[in-house]
């Protein structure tokens, strides 16, 4: 399978993606989570994209799609890959076309999950990551289970900074001007897949395997 997931931030793309890659046992290839693991990292490349991300813009297409070509030179792909994060704009949508058709395979699905803005903002405010391993979690829908510490590795759990409220509304103006345009990019090619999103983590999965059946 090879899988992009879409829908503004803080829509629950992150809890859809761990699911549907242990349902199809595919790697999961999240850009934001590539920059945040090459600035932990220290890269200089993951330095000039924390500059952004703390920002709460998009990383430059170049570096992005440099590094989604790298990651895609990667053995593991052949199974299948889904994008969580990417293409965040239609150049990167452009960019990835060109990419699949060099190696010569194409998508199955584009999945488009959505919520309206004010269950969004809701969802971010709420969401903690583990600053040792980024587990997500949030402080109502996903609680760990002791307060304030990761189920996985016992880690602190955090706010991201771009989940900060300011931050917030400019990375949804960011969705709104530039992601949002590429769910048509990918209609016009007859790829999509539009998913309701208000609902549990359980349901938006049950909903999104239904829809994967009956594409085939
Ligand atoms: P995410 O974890 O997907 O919410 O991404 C966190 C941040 O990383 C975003 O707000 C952007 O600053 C940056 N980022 C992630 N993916 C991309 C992308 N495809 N293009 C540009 N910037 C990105
Ligand atoms: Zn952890």
């Amino acid at each position: 399978m090879r899988i992009i997931l879409m829908g503004p931030p803080g829509v629950g793309k992150g809890s859809e993606a761990e699911l549907l890659i242990k349902s199809f046992q595919i790697p999961h290839i999240s850009t934001g989570d590539i920059f945040r693991e090459l600035y932990k990292d220290r890269t200089t490349v993951g330095k000039i994209a924390k500059e952004y991300i703390s920002r709460g813009e998009l990383v430059p297409d170049d570096i992005t799609n440099e590094i989604v070509r790298h990651r895609l030179s990667q053995p593991d792909v052949k199974k299948g890959f889904l994008f969580d994060g990417y293409p965040r704009n239609i150049e990167q949508a452009k960019a990835l076309d060109e990419i699949l058709a060099k190696k010569g395979c194409k998508l199955d699905a584009v999945i488009n999950i959505d919520a309206p803005e004010e269950q969004i903002v809701e969802r971010i405010s709420g969401r903690r990551v583990c600053s040792t391993c980024g587990a997500v979690y949030h402080i109502h829908s996903k609680k760990p289970q002791v307060e304030g510490i990761c189920d996985l590795d016992g880690g602190q759990l955090i706010q991201r900074n771009d989940d900060m409220p300011e931050t917030v509304q400019r990375r949804l103006r960011i969705y709104k001007d530039q992601t949002a345009p590429v769910i048509g990019y990918y209609q016009e090619k007859g790829a999509i897949v539009y998913i309701d999103g208000t609902s549990t983590i359980a349901h938006t999965h049950a909903q999104v395997m239904k829809a994967l059946g009956e594409l085939n």
